[in-house]
This record gives C-alpha cells, structure tokens and sequence, in this order.
C-alpha cells in the first residue's frame, strides 16, 4: 500500500495579517521552514481596517524594505471632535516631522507583505482553511486543513479577533458582548483633487489626514461609540466602532448609525458627491489586560488580534500585531534550539511581551475602557452638547452682555446635570488619566 507523506515544519503561522506575517518572516529569517496559512484566496481579500498602518513597527519588520509598501497617503494630519446635533468642536493636530503612519488598503498591504515574507523563505498556502489543531498527549502538533492534516513543532495561532482555534484549545474564553465593538465602514470613491481640497492636502502629495468622531450617532441613548474617516488617494473610508451590549440594549442598527453620522455637517460635507465602492463589517475585542487569553501552551502560540492585543483609544491594532508576531517568531527560533516546544519554553513568549511595550501598555489602559463606558451619555451626548453652547456664546457676539449668557451657560450646565454625576465623570476621566499615568 502506498504510504501518504507527512507533511512537517518547525512552525505552521495560521493567519496572513500582520501578525502573522511578522511572526513568519522572524522564524524564516532565523533558519527556520516556516508555512504560512491563510484562508483567502490572497492576504487582505477580506480584511478590513479603519486605517493606517503604524510605521515604526513596520520599519522594525522590514529595515531595509518597509519603503515599498503600498502606502495611499501619510497620515500628517489627524482632528477629534466632538459633534452634537448643529455644533462640532474640534481639536486639530499637524506634524511636519516625519510621518508615523499611513493609510493603505488591507488587500494590497497584506499582499505585500505576504511577498516580503516568500522573499524569506516562507512557504505561503492560501485559500486553506485551518479546520482545528492536532494534539498528542497534551502537545499541539500541527493543523488540520479540509484536504490535509499538516505537522509542525509549534503552530502559531494569528487567526484575528474571533480565534476560533484559540477557544477550541481552551486558550480563551467566549468573549462578551460589553468587550466587543462591532465596526461598520464605507470605502467612497472621490477625486483626488477633491480629497486635498477638501482636507487641505498638498496638490499631488501623499499627505493624508484622519478624522475621529465623538457623538453625532444617536439624539438619545447614545451607544458607546466612536467615528472615524480616513483619506486614500483617491477614497476615503468613513466607519464608526459601536460597543455591542449598547447595539443590542438599544437595538440599534450600525448602518442606521452611520448614516446618522455621515449626515452630521461636519461630516457630510467631506463626503459630497463620493460613491459608495465597498461595505464592510468587523469586530473588535477590547478586553484588554483584564481578560487576557492564556498566550501559550504546549506546541502553540497566540498572537495579534487573537490575542486580543489592542488599544482602541488610540486605534492601535498593526503596530501590537506586528510586533507580538516578531516575539512569536523569535520565541520559535529559541525553541527550535533548546528542542522543547513545551510551554514551558515557550513561556518566554510571554516574558517578551511583558517587557516590550504591548502588555505594559495594555496593563495600563486596563481599567480605560470601563471608565469610559460608565460614563457613556456623558461622552457621547451630554459633553458635546456643552462644547458648542459654550462656543455658540464664545463666538456669537449675540449683543447680550456675555456675564449673562455665560452665568446661564453654568446654571444649565448643572441644571442639566447633578452634581453627583458630574463628579462621578471627573472621577471617570480622572481614574482613566491615572491608570494609564502609574
Ligand atoms: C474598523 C477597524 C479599524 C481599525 N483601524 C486600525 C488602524 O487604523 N490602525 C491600526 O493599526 N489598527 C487598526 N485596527 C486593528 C487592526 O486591524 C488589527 O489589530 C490587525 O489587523 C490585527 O492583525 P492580525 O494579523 O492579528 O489579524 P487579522 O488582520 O484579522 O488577520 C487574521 C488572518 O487570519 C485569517 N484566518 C482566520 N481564521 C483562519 C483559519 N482558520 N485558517 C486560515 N486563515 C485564517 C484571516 O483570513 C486573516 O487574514 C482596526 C480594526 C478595525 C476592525
């Protein structure tokens, strides 16, 4: 009888986004044969961002090559603000230093970086679908596919956000709905001429600009929920992240929500005349530090969104991504030379984290997220309102003595508001600033 081939590498990488990307290239890179799963029928056909790829965990990757990725616009200019029913009050900043981050489509950057990654020696395997993980006594050894089972000394599992394989091994638990954000975005086709005019972009430059949106969702019950807009060459995206509890609790549907915002003149006035290219949908888990998954076991290591490795106020994801697959990779180089693949070797993955920037920021911005969403009607309705009637009266010159107007501007501010809750938001906001501070 013929026998089949067993198919066996040092490390199988399930997931071509950045995470697992980097997580391939640092095990190739150090000599190990390295395959590289990936569902789609190539990198990115699927994925989708707000977004902008942070470049300092790019050039980390890729020193020598981070240059020629398809980067759309750098992103020099980024603005928060604060939008109630007639009023938007903005806070604006520019660098002219060098760019930090750029705005590129996943389907392209992914590819790319998939290329990078053959370049190093990496074995890539689309349009397969990891259908679970092998295990011998108590070890992960390799994956089965729909065709094939496939083995490896260790299997790095870079799945994204809904980690089924994750789960399955017990790694994580189910998440909840109050830890979860489920995105809805638009990708608009609009001239490029337009885009700079409109943004106040260089003519012919790849300057971009971001856009982030407080409020401006919904006239009552605001969810917990955030707007964003980013600049292309030649589209824009606009998109916003609800919190899921709040959609259900509400019962409010995300494209309802996004067309409220895309109303907003602030907002519509970017988007005048653009056509709607591409809808997309995606979640977010922002349990963070708290609900962190086991990061390792025998045979196997999380990492990037999987992990849940994410700073949503800051929009980070690429950066934590890419960084924690290059701790992954080199925790595999480290295994292949002691020969233990058990999680007691592996567990140095974790050291890696601890010490690099990505589970101390995560452990500082742990309690960030409940304090902002304890405080959710404040954020999103109540403070944005204030904001603009208090500019209304800076800006009016409504011939009234401004003593009045700004002593009823205190007395609503308050007959509005109890004081009870308006130290409860201080204490909020104070509690989050701390946290991250200590
Ligand atoms: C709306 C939104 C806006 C965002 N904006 C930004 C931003 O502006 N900047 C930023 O840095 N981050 C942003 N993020 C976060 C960022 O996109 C993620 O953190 C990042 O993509 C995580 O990379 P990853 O490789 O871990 O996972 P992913 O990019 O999700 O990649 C996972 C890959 O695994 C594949 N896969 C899944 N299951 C299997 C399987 N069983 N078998 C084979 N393949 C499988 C998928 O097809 C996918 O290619 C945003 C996220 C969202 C949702």
């Amino acid at each position: 009888m013929e026998q089949k081939e067993v198919l066996k590498f040092d490390a199988i990488v399930v997931g071509a986004g950045p995470s697992g990307v980097a997580s391939a290239i640092v095990a190739a890179r150090g000599g190990a044969k390295v395959l590289l799963i990936e569902r789609s029928s190539f990198a990115g056909e699927k994925n989708m961002f707000g977004g902008a790829v942070f470049l300092s965990a790019l050039k980390e990757l890729l020193p020598n090559t981070w240059q020629s990725a398809p980067f759309e616009r750098y992103i020099l200019k980024h603005s928060w603000a604060l939008l109630s029913d007639k009023t938007s009050c903005e806070v604006s900043y520019q660098s002219f230093d060098e760019p930090k981050s750029a705005s590129v489509y996943r389907s392209k950057f992914d590819s790319w970086l998939v290329e990078e990654a053959k370049k190093e020696g990496v074995y890539f395997a689309p349009s397969t679908l990891v259908k679970s993980l092998i295990s011998k006594n108590g070890h992960v050894v390799g994956v089965k596919t729909e065709l094939e089972e496939i083995y490896a000394n260790v299997v790095v599992l870079a799945d994204g956000v809904n980690s089924i394989l994750a789960r399955d091994l017990g790694l994580r638990k189910e998440y909840e709905p109050k830890d979860m954000v489920l995105s809805v975005k638009e990708t608009r086709k609009l001239p490029k001429s337009l885009i700079e005019q409109r943004f106040n972009l260089k003519e012919n430059s790849k300057e971009g600009a971001a856009k982030n949106f407080l409020g401006g969702l919904a006239k009552e019950n605001p969810p917990f929920g955030l707007g964003f807009l980013y600049t292309f060459e030649d589209t824009i995206s606009i998109g916003l992240g609800v919190n899921l509890e709040d959609l259900n609790r509400f019962g409010y549907n995300p494209s309802d929500l996004l067309e409220n915002l895309k109303k907003h003149p602030s907002v519509s006035a970017y988007l005048e005349g653009s056509e709607l290219l591409e809808y997309s949908a995606h979640l977010i888990y922002e349990g963070g530090y708290k609900k962190l998954p086991k990061l390792c076991a025998n045979g196997v290591l999380i990492v990037g969104d999987a992990a849940g490795f994410v700073n949503a106020v800051h929009f980070e994801g690429t950066n934590f991504a890419i960084i924690s697959g290059m701790l992954a990779g080199e925790t595999v180089l480290s295994a292949i030379s002691a020969k233990d693949f058990s999680k007691k070797t592996l567990s140095i993955y974790k050291k890696k984290l601890n010490n690099s920037f990505i589970l101390k920021d995560l452990k500082s911005y742990k309690n960030v997220m409940d304090n902002l969403y304890s405080r959710t009607n404040s954020l999103m309705n109540y403070y944005p309102k204030k904001a603009g009637e208090f500019f209304k009266i800076f800006t009016g010159a409504s011939c009234k003595p401004k003593r009045g107007e700004f002593r009823e501007f205190i007395k609503s501010f308050f007959s509005q508001r109890s004081l009870g809750e308006f130290f409860k938001d201080i204490w909020a906001f104070l509690s989050a600033i701390i946290g991250v501070l200590k």
